[in-house]
């Protein structure tokens, strides 16, 4: 009698912990709030995710905290953006986890720009001038066409890793890409027929001008991560001047000392614009970051 009741205990907890198991959310770590915003739209109530940069920050200088090692340690999946944009600080971290799980090449780790088309790629590995695009240009999150792509990639990887809720998975991203679509045309609407041609400070901008048909023309950082001379400065203000460069973008997180200057210089108008979610307040899921970017090149009307 003892013993049978012993080995019904026993089968309950086994039974216990496989249900436990089997509804235990994947967790996901992510680098940048955009990929934060579509894991859990993808993965809803079988995710939890963990951003490590905040997205008020420079996405190449995101600042290294122990508890991101804890989160790695225990993650189920990494989603990075890749072409180096995490290189300063992901890399370490990852090592760092010890978790074999979400180490490169392991189903657990997802690069999400090995399905996308990538500009300015360069010719040679270049980091000699501390050029921080040596494999191109990472921010290709500001092209929403791109980030359908990665929405499949999110939805396919989560599938792979919990395949009971595949079907959800794959429903919800569905959803998000519809809304999406939606959106795709409702920016290229606004930005129709304006000709915008500007200077940023960073160049993040040529996916977005790709989709959207605005043309950056040059940039106050003469190498991407490399700060200006004065003699530079003198020179594009006076490039700007000729070409009647009317618009100024600088990146939030970029000191408005030069741009300031240069606007002062040129009379071209101003904006600061966010490059990832929560780069603003405004950017408050990556729909509402793209609305803010599509408008502030837009301008008022
Ligand atoms: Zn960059």
């Amino acid at each position: 009698m003892k013993k049978r009741i012993l080995l019904t205990l026993a089968s309950l907890l086994v039974s216990l912990y496989a249900s436990s198991t089997q509804a235990a959310p994947v967790k996901v770590v992510v680098t940048i709030p955009d990929l934060a915003d579509f894991a859990n739209r993808i993965g809803g109530d079988k995710v939890t995710v963990y951003a490590m940069a905040s997205g008020v920050e420079d996405p190449h200088n995101v600042l290294m905290r122990p508890s991101m090692v804890t989160k790695l340690a225990q993650a189920d999946l990494f989603i990075v953006m890749g072409l180096d944009l995490e290189h300063a600080y992901a890399p370490a971290l990852l090592a760092e986890s010890r978790n074999q799980k979400i180490q490169v090449g392991k189903p657990g780790y997802l690069d999400c720009s090995r399905g996308v088309s990538v500009r300015e790629a360069p010719t040679s590995l270049d980091r000699s001038e501390g050029d921080v695009h040596p494999h191109g240009n990472p921010h290709y999150n500001t092209d929403p066409g791109r980030m359908r792509v990665v929405i499949g990639e999110i939805a396919a990887r989560l599938s792979e890793i919990d395949p009971a809720d595949a079907a959800q998975f794959q429903a919800n991203a569905k959803q998000l890409t519809a809304k999406l679509d939606a959106k795709i045309v409702e920016w290229k609407q606004k930005l129709a027929g304006k000709n915008i041609r500007f200077v940023s400070y960073h160049p993040v901008w040529p996916y977005f001008a790709e989709r959207f048909g605005v043309q950056p023309v040059g940039t106050i950082q003469p190498k991407p991560g490399i700060e200006p001379g004065p003699r530079y400065v003198d020179e594009l203000i006076a490039r700007m001047k000729a070409d009647n460069i009317r618009l100024i973008v600088k990146e939030s997180f970029y000191s408005d000392r030069l741009p300031k200057q240069i606007a002062a210089a040129t009379g071209a108008r101003l904006v600061s614009v966010p490059i990832q979610v929560h780069g603003t307040k405004e950017a408050t899921d990556y729909i509402a970051f793209m609305d803010a970017v599509v408008n502030a090149f837009a301008g008022k009307e």
